[in-house]
């Protein structure tokens, strides 16, 4: 097990911001997982969970506990008949990929969402109709003890973008069960998918995709749209004029300056339209 101290953290997040972790560690095995939480318990360290921090804003002021990275648990990907077993630090396009390549569909919609199977569970990530709960069969999972389990999907508590009984537990590997499918659709079917999100999202910049959930009988887009908060900034970030729920780093913004204009856009919403719009990203070091 390696912990690192004074690790920065912005080429750990999707937006290219953040602070320094006081410790940091990317276990690739389980049993380095285990010692890491070992350390955490043993010293009463707060523990901050991450995939590829794709939908994750971490604060200029950084973390004073550990960051503990599942990236490097991937280098499990194996298939048994229409199953395949996944590490939680796989990309989930990787994974993606190699289901179209077996000639597996189920999991295609998800095509170029950002991040790792373990972050995808943790998140219930979804796109184009499918959510990660439609094709997850079981999950297994490590507590902040340490200690091994596994459960079916329908025992982690799945609803709009969470799994509410797995925060607290870290998924370290995930089956999940597809159907038999052509391998040539399902490659024009990605392919097309990849096109709409290019057309519609501002992938030329750094972002956490949605700053917000779709509130109900709304969409978060709309109304910030509505709200003429298009192209807004604040420092360096800036509410997307491609895509409304997208708030961009520009270059040079902090953290503080993105959360400043999420701040900002909430309460201009809430006030133009009634709407209280819900954070999707997840932040963290934040007081
Ligand atoms: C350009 C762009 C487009 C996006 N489009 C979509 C989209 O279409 N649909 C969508 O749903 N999301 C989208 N996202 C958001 C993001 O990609 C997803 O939420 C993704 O699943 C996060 O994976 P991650 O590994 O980066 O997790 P992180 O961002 O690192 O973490 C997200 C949450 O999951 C938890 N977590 C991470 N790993 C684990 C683990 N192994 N065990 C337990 N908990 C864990 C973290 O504690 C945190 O709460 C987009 C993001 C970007 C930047």
């Amino acid at each position: 097990m390696n912990i690192q101290e004074g690790v920065s953290l912005k080429k750990y997040c999707s937006y290219g911001v953040g602070g320094e972790s006081r410790y940091f560690c990317a276990p690739s095995t389980t049993d380095q997982l285990k010692s890491c939480l070992h350390f955490v318990n043993d010293h009463s360290i707060p523990l901050a969970i991450i995939g590829y921090g794709s939908n994750v804003l971490i604060s200029d002021q950084g973390f004073s506990g550990l960051v503990l990275t599942l990236r490097n648990l991937n280098r499990l990907i194996f298939k048994k008949h229409e199953k395949i077993f996944v590490g939680a630090g796989v990309l989930l396009d990787s994974m993606i990929l190699y289901t179209i390549r077996s000639y597996m569909s189920g999991a295609e919609s998800l095509s170029g969402i950002p991040g790792s199977v373990g972050g995808a569970i943790g998140m219930n990530a979804g796109a184009f109709g499918t959510e990660i709960k439609d094709i997850v069969t079981r999950i297994d999972l490590v507590n902040l003890e340490g200690e091994s389990y596994s459960i079916n999907s329908s025992e982690a508590g799945f609803a709009y973008r969470k799994a509410a009984n797995i925060s607290g537990s870290i998924v370290t590997s995930a089956e999940f069960n597809l159907a038999e499918g052509d391998g040539t659709a399902l490659m024009a079917k990605r392919k097309d998918i990849l096109n709409r999100r290019a057309e519609k999202q501002p992938l030329e910049f750094r972002s956490c995709g949605s700053v917000f959930k779709r509130p109900e009988g709304s969409y978060a887009g709309a109304l910030i749209e509505k709200c003429g908060l298009k192209g807004k900034t604040h420092g360096g970030a800036m509410v997307s004029p491609k895509h409304a729920n997208f708030i961009v780093n520009t270059g040079d913004a902090s953290a503080d300056d993105i959360r400043s204009l999420i701040l900002f856009v909430k309460e201009t919403v809430k006030k133009e339209t009634g709407y209280e719009l819900e954070e999707e990203v997840k932040y963290l070091g934040f007081e």
